[in-house]
Protein backbone atom coordinates (compact mmCIF):
# COMPACT_ATOMS: atom_id res chain seq x y z
CA UNK A 1 0.00 0.00 0.00
CA UNK A 2 2.73 2.65 1.01
CA UNK A 3 4.52 2.28 -2.45
CA UNK A 4 2.03 4.25 -3.70
CA UNK A 5 4.35 7.20 -1.89
CA UNK A 6 6.92 6.19 -4.71
CA UNK A 7 4.92 6.59 -7.84
CA UNK A 8 4.84 10.48 -8.25
CA UNK A 9 3.70 11.26 -11.65
CA UNK A 10 5.98 14.05 -13.18
CA UNK A 11 5.64 17.44 -10.93
CA UNK A 12 4.53 20.45 -13.37
CA UNK A 13 6.57 23.59 -13.81
CA UNK A 14 4.73 26.30 -14.58
CA UNK A 15 5.73 30.11 -16.21
CA UNK A 16 3.90 32.57 -13.73
CA UNK A 17 3.60 36.22 -14.13
CA UNK A 18 3.43 38.79 -11.60
CA UNK A 19 1.26 41.57 -11.11
CA UNK A 20 2.71 45.33 -12.18
CA UNK A 21 6.06 43.43 -12.90
CA UNK A 22 7.93 43.14 -16.32
CA UNK A 23 9.03 39.79 -16.21
CA UNK A 24 10.27 39.38 -19.27
CA UNK A 25 14.19 39.42 -18.05
CA UNK A 26 13.54 36.57 -15.98
CA UNK A 27 12.19 32.87 -15.82
CA UNK A 28 9.62 32.44 -12.92
CA UNK A 29 8.46 28.93 -12.77
CA UNK A 30 6.42 27.42 -10.12
CA UNK A 31 6.79 24.12 -8.93
CA UNK A 32 3.44 22.07 -8.85
CA UNK A 33 4.14 19.63 -5.90
CA UNK A 34 0.68 20.86 -4.67
CA UNK A 35 -1.33 19.22 -6.97
CA UNK A 36 0.82 15.64 -6.30
CA UNK A 37 -2.23 14.55 -4.14
CA UNK A 38 -5.97 16.33 -3.77
CA UNK A 39 -5.23 16.20 0.28
CA UNK A 40 -2.12 15.11 1.46
CA UNK A 41 -0.86 18.64 -0.45
CA UNK A 42 2.30 19.97 -1.41
CA UNK A 43 5.27 19.61 1.00
CA UNK A 44 3.25 17.96 3.38
CA UNK A 45 3.36 14.74 0.83
CA UNK A 46 6.87 14.67 1.26
CA UNK A 47 6.93 15.28 5.28
CA UNK A 48 4.83 12.32 5.55
CA UNK A 49 6.61 9.93 3.07
CA UNK A 50 9.59 8.11 5.47
CA UNK A 51 7.68 8.89 8.55
CA UNK A 52 4.47 6.65 7.31
CA UNK A 53 7.38 3.99 6.09
CA UNK A 54 9.15 3.88 9.62
CA UNK A 55 5.54 3.84 11.46
CA UNK A 56 4.72 0.99 8.92
CA UNK A 57 7.95 -0.62 9.39
CA UNK A 58 7.71 -0.52 13.20
CA UNK A 59 3.87 -2.06 13.43
CA UNK A 60 2.23 0.74 14.58
CA UNK A 61 -0.94 0.99 14.26
CA UNK A 62 -1.88 4.59 15.26
CA UNK A 63 -0.56 8.02 14.25
CA UNK A 64 -1.20 11.00 16.70
CA UNK A 65 0.24 14.45 16.02
CA UNK A 66 -0.30 18.07 17.22
CA UNK A 67 -1.75 20.90 15.26
CA UNK A 68 -3.49 24.43 15.28
CA UNK A 69 -7.62 24.34 13.81
CA UNK A 70 -6.61 25.36 10.62
CA UNK A 71 -3.56 22.80 10.57
CA UNK A 72 -2.62 21.99 6.74
CA UNK A 73 -0.33 19.46 8.53
CA UNK A 74 -3.53 17.88 10.54
CA UNK A 75 -5.58 17.79 7.31
CA UNK A 76 -2.69 15.82 5.54
CA UNK A 77 -2.37 13.53 8.07
CA UNK A 78 -5.93 12.51 8.84
CA UNK A 79 -6.14 12.07 5.18
CA UNK A 80 -2.85 9.84 5.04
CA UNK A 81 -4.05 7.36 7.97
CA UNK A 82 -7.48 6.89 6.15
CA UNK A 83 -5.33 6.46 2.48
CA UNK A 84 -2.84 4.24 3.91
CA UNK A 85 -4.47 2.24 6.82
CA UNK A 86 -3.23 4.10 10.04
CA UNK A 87 -6.07 5.30 13.10
CA UNK A 88 -5.10 8.67 13.30
CA UNK A 89 -5.22 11.21 16.27
CA UNK A 90 -4.81 14.81 16.36
CA UNK A 91 -3.89 17.07 19.79
CA UNK A 92 -5.10 20.33 18.75
CA UNK A 93 -3.88 23.51 20.10
CA UNK A 94 -6.98 25.51 21.96
CA UNK A 95 -10.80 24.93 22.99
CA UNK A 96 -13.49 22.62 21.33
CA UNK A 97 -16.00 24.79 18.72
CA UNK A 98 -18.80 23.42 17.15
CA UNK A 99 -19.53 23.14 14.55
CA UNK A 100 -16.20 22.01 13.89
CA UNK A 101 -14.36 24.31 11.00
CA UNK A 102 -13.69 22.93 7.35
CA UNK A 103 -10.07 21.71 8.36
CA UNK A 104 -11.50 19.15 11.73
CA UNK A 105 -14.51 18.22 10.07
CA UNK A 106 -12.61 16.68 7.29
CA UNK A 107 -10.46 15.18 10.03
CA UNK A 108 -12.98 13.50 11.44
CA UNK A 109 -14.32 12.52 8.27
CA UNK A 110 -11.34 10.55 7.65
CA UNK A 111 -11.29 9.13 11.04
CA UNK A 112 -9.07 11.29 13.04
CA UNK A 113 -9.93 11.12 16.73
CA UNK A 114 -9.01 14.86 18.06
CA UNK A 115 -8.43 15.98 21.60
CA UNK A 116 -7.97 19.80 22.76
CA UNK A 117 -5.08 21.16 24.89
CA UNK A 118 -5.69 24.58 26.07
CA UNK A 119 -2.26 26.68 25.50
CA UNK A 120 -0.52 26.33 28.41
CA UNK A 121 -0.90 22.36 27.99
CA UNK A 122 0.14 22.36 24.42
CA UNK A 123 3.21 24.15 25.10
CA UNK A 124 4.66 20.83 26.41
CA UNK A 125 3.99 19.08 22.93
CA UNK A 126 8.03 18.62 22.58
CA UNK A 127 8.17 17.77 25.97
CA UNK A 128 9.87 14.02 26.52
CA UNK A 129 7.96 13.28 29.64
CA UNK A 130 4.52 14.82 27.71
CA UNK A 131 4.95 12.44 24.99
CA UNK A 132 5.88 9.59 27.34
CA UNK A 133 2.34 9.96 28.96
CA UNK A 134 0.44 10.08 25.24
CA UNK A 135 2.13 7.22 24.00
CA UNK A 136 0.87 5.16 27.16
CA UNK A 137 -2.60 6.72 26.78
CA UNK A 138 -2.86 6.28 23.55
CA UNK A 139 -1.23 2.60 23.05
CA UNK A 140 1.91 3.16 21.79
CA UNK A 141 0.91 5.22 18.23
CA UNK A 142 3.08 6.47 16.26
CA UNK A 143 4.59 10.19 17.19
CA UNK A 144 4.85 13.18 14.07
CA UNK A 145 5.72 16.16 15.86
CA UNK A 146 3.78 19.46 15.01
CA UNK A 147 4.12 20.44 11.45
CA UNK A 148 5.24 17.40 10.63
CA UNK A 149 8.94 18.22 10.58
CA UNK A 150 11.56 15.91 12.31
CA UNK A 151 14.68 13.83 10.28
CA UNK A 152 12.36 11.66 8.42
CA UNK A 153 10.74 14.74 7.19
CA UNK A 154 13.75 15.79 5.94
CA UNK A 155 14.67 12.83 4.15
CA UNK A 156 11.24 12.92 1.93
CA UNK A 157 11.66 17.15 1.36
CA UNK A 158 15.12 16.42 0.09
CA UNK A 159 13.43 14.76 -2.85
CA UNK A 160 11.65 18.25 -4.22
CA UNK A 161 14.38 19.59 -6.38
CA UNK A 162 14.71 16.16 -7.71
CA UNK A 163 11.51 16.92 -9.30
CA UNK A 164 12.85 20.49 -11.39
CA UNK A 165 13.49 19.22 -15.14
CA UNK A 166 15.45 23.01 -15.54
CA UNK A 167 18.52 24.08 -14.46
CA UNK A 168 18.09 27.24 -11.98
CA UNK A 169 19.47 29.85 -9.73
CA UNK A 170 16.97 30.67 -7.07
CA UNK A 171 14.59 27.84 -5.46
CA UNK A 172 11.97 29.35 -2.83
CA UNK A 173 9.67 28.39 -0.64
CA UNK A 174 7.55 29.54 1.97
CA UNK A 175 8.48 28.18 5.88
CA UNK A 176 6.61 27.65 9.02
CA UNK A 177 8.67 25.14 11.10
CA UNK A 178 11.42 25.30 8.39
CA UNK A 179 11.72 21.46 7.42
CA UNK A 180 10.92 21.95 3.80
CA UNK A 181 13.57 24.40 2.96
CA UNK A 182 15.97 22.12 5.53
CA UNK A 183 15.73 19.50 3.16
CA UNK A 184 16.58 21.64 0.27
CA UNK A 185 19.19 23.08 1.60
CA UNK A 186 20.90 19.80 2.59
CA UNK A 187 19.74 17.93 -1.04
CA UNK A 188 21.41 20.72 -2.64
CA UNK A 189 24.61 20.53 -0.78
CA UNK A 190 26.10 24.25 -1.49
CA UNK A 191 24.76 25.13 -5.14
CA UNK A 192 22.09 27.48 -6.35
CA UNK A 193 20.52 29.79 -3.59
CA UNK A 194 17.88 29.19 -1.68
CA UNK A 195 15.43 31.50 -0.30
CA UNK A 196 12.67 31.22 2.70
CA UNK A 197 9.89 33.38 3.46
CA UNK A 198 8.45 32.78 7.09
CA UNK A 199 4.92 32.81 7.67
CA UNK A 200 5.32 33.68 11.24
CA UNK A 201 6.49 36.68 13.35
CA UNK A 202 10.15 36.38 14.45
CA UNK A 203 11.59 34.32 11.60
CA UNK A 204 14.61 35.04 12.73
CA UNK A 205 13.88 32.01 15.21
CA UNK A 206 13.61 29.92 12.45
CA UNK A 207 16.87 30.24 11.12
CA UNK A 208 18.49 28.65 14.37
CA UNK A 209 15.92 25.85 14.10
CA UNK A 210 17.04 25.04 9.95
CA UNK A 211 20.31 25.03 10.41
CA UNK A 212 20.27 22.56 13.40
CA UNK A 213 17.64 21.08 11.43
CA UNK A 214 20.41 20.86 8.38
CA UNK A 215 23.31 20.08 10.60
CA UNK A 216 21.73 16.96 12.06
CA UNK A 217 20.61 15.53 8.34
CA UNK A 218 23.70 16.35 6.74
CA UNK A 219 26.68 17.51 9.13
CA UNK A 220 27.37 20.07 7.22
CA UNK A 221 26.13 23.67 7.30
CA UNK A 222 25.39 25.46 4.47
CA UNK A 223 25.42 29.29 4.02
CA UNK A 224 23.57 29.63 0.06
CA UNK A 225 20.29 30.53 1.87
CA UNK A 226 18.46 33.23 3.32
CA UNK A 227 15.26 33.46 5.33
CA UNK A 228 13.40 36.88 3.90
CA UNK A 229 11.49 37.67 7.44
CA UNK A 230 9.30 40.63 6.62
CA UNK A 231 6.49 38.92 4.63
CA UNK A 232 4.66 37.66 8.02
CA UNK A 233 1.74 40.10 7.41
CA UNK A 234 1.53 40.27 10.92
CA UNK A 235 2.05 36.95 11.85
CA UNK A 236 0.79 33.05 11.37
CA UNK A 237 -2.72 33.47 9.40
CA UNK A 238 -2.58 37.19 9.88
CA UNK A 239 -3.87 38.56 6.42
CA UNK A 240 -4.32 42.21 5.30
CA UNK A 241 -6.11 44.08 2.65
CA UNK A 242 -2.62 44.49 0.34
CA UNK A 243 -2.53 41.22 0.51
CA UNK A 244 -6.11 40.26 -0.25
CA UNK A 245 -5.38 42.24 -3.39
CA UNK A 246 -2.03 40.70 -4.55
CA UNK A 247 -3.87 37.46 -4.51
CA UNK A 248 -6.63 38.48 -6.22
CA UNK A 249 -4.38 40.85 -9.10
CA UNK A 250 -1.93 37.03 -8.90
CA UNK A 251 -5.04 34.88 -9.54
CA UNK A 252 -6.59 36.53 -12.21
CA UNK A 253 -3.34 36.70 -14.82
CA UNK A 254 -2.02 33.03 -13.42
CA UNK A 255 -4.47 29.77 -13.47
CA UNK A 256 -3.61 28.52 -10.09
CA UNK A 257 -4.77 29.82 -6.78
CA UNK A 258 -2.64 30.65 -3.95
CA UNK A 259 -3.33 30.00 0.02
CA UNK A 260 -4.02 32.84 2.26
CA UNK A 261 -1.53 31.29 5.10
CA UNK A 262 1.62 30.43 3.15
CA UNK A 263 1.88 30.75 -0.35
CA UNK A 264 0.39 33.98 -1.14
CA UNK A 265 2.95 35.82 1.49
CA UNK A 266 5.76 33.94 -0.22
CA UNK A 267 4.74 35.14 -3.75
CA UNK A 268 3.63 38.92 -2.58
CA UNK A 269 7.90 38.89 -0.80
CA UNK A 270 8.77 37.63 -4.57
CA UNK A 271 6.63 40.43 -6.42
CA UNK A 272 8.33 43.24 -3.91
CA UNK A 273 11.93 41.51 -4.27
CA UNK A 274 11.55 41.76 -8.02
CA UNK A 275 10.00 45.16 -7.46
CA UNK A 276 13.34 45.73 -5.88
CA UNK A 277 15.78 44.87 -8.49
CA UNK A 278 16.82 41.66 -5.77
CA UNK A 279 17.56 39.49 -8.88
CA UNK A 280 19.67 40.59 -11.46
CA UNK A 281 18.60 39.97 -15.06
CA UNK A 282 18.32 36.92 -16.64
CA UNK A 283 18.18 34.99 -12.85
CA UNK A 284 15.69 31.89 -13.65
CA UNK A 285 13.67 31.48 -10.42
CA UNK A 286 11.84 28.55 -9.58
CA UNK A 287 8.88 28.95 -6.87
CA UNK A 288 7.85 25.80 -4.67
CA UNK A 289 3.80 25.81 -4.59
CA UNK A 290 3.55 23.88 -1.33
CA UNK A 291 -0.17 23.55 -1.75
CA UNK A 292 -2.51 24.54 1.79
CA UNK A 293 -5.17 25.42 -0.92
CA UNK A 294 -7.82 23.43 2.07
CA UNK A 295 -7.06 26.17 4.95
CA UNK A 296 -8.77 29.15 2.71
CA UNK A 297 -11.89 27.81 3.39
CA UNK A 298 -11.47 29.07 7.39
CA UNK A 299 -9.98 32.38 6.19
CA UNK A 300 -13.18 33.11 4.15
CA UNK A 301 -14.76 35.28 6.85
CA UNK A 302 -11.68 37.10 7.88
CA UNK A 303 -11.29 37.96 4.41
CA UNK A 304 -14.95 39.10 4.01
CA UNK A 305 -14.85 41.96 6.61
CA UNK A 306 -11.18 43.05 5.56
CA UNK A 307 -13.03 43.47 2.16
CA UNK A 308 -16.27 45.08 3.42
CA UNK A 309 -14.28 47.54 6.04
CA UNK A 310 -12.30 48.72 2.99
CA UNK A 311 -15.21 49.92 0.06
C1 LIG B 1 3.03 23.37 6.26
C2 LIG B 1 3.17 24.31 5.13
C3 LIG B 1 4.34 25.07 4.93
C4 LIG B 1 5.46 25.09 5.92
O1 LIG B 1 6.33 24.01 5.79
P1 LIG B 1 7.51 23.81 6.84
O2 LIG B 1 8.16 22.58 6.40
O3 LIG B 1 6.85 23.64 8.19
O4 LIG B 1 8.37 25.00 6.82
C5 LIG B 1 4.43 25.86 3.80
N1 LIG B 1 3.40 25.93 2.93
C6 LIG B 1 2.26 25.25 3.10
C7 LIG B 1 1.18 25.43 2.13
C8 LIG B 1 2.11 24.42 4.20
O5 LIG B 1 0.95 23.76 4.38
Amino acid sequence: MLSKLFEINEVDLEEVKFPGISTSDFKIFVLRIDKLHREISGNKWFKLKYNLIEAEKLNHKTLITFGGAYSNHIYAVASAGKEFGFDTIGIIRGEEYFPLNPTLQFAVDCGMKLFYLNRAEYKNRNDKAFQEKLKIKFDNPYMIPEGGTNQLALMGTEEIVNHIKTNFDYICTACGTGGTIAGIISSLKGEKKILGFPALKGGEFLENDIRELVTERSSQSYNNWKLITEYHFGGYAKIDISLINFINEFESINSFKLDYIYTSKMFYGIRELLKQEYFSKGTKIVLLHTGGIQGNKGMISKVNNLLKNNY
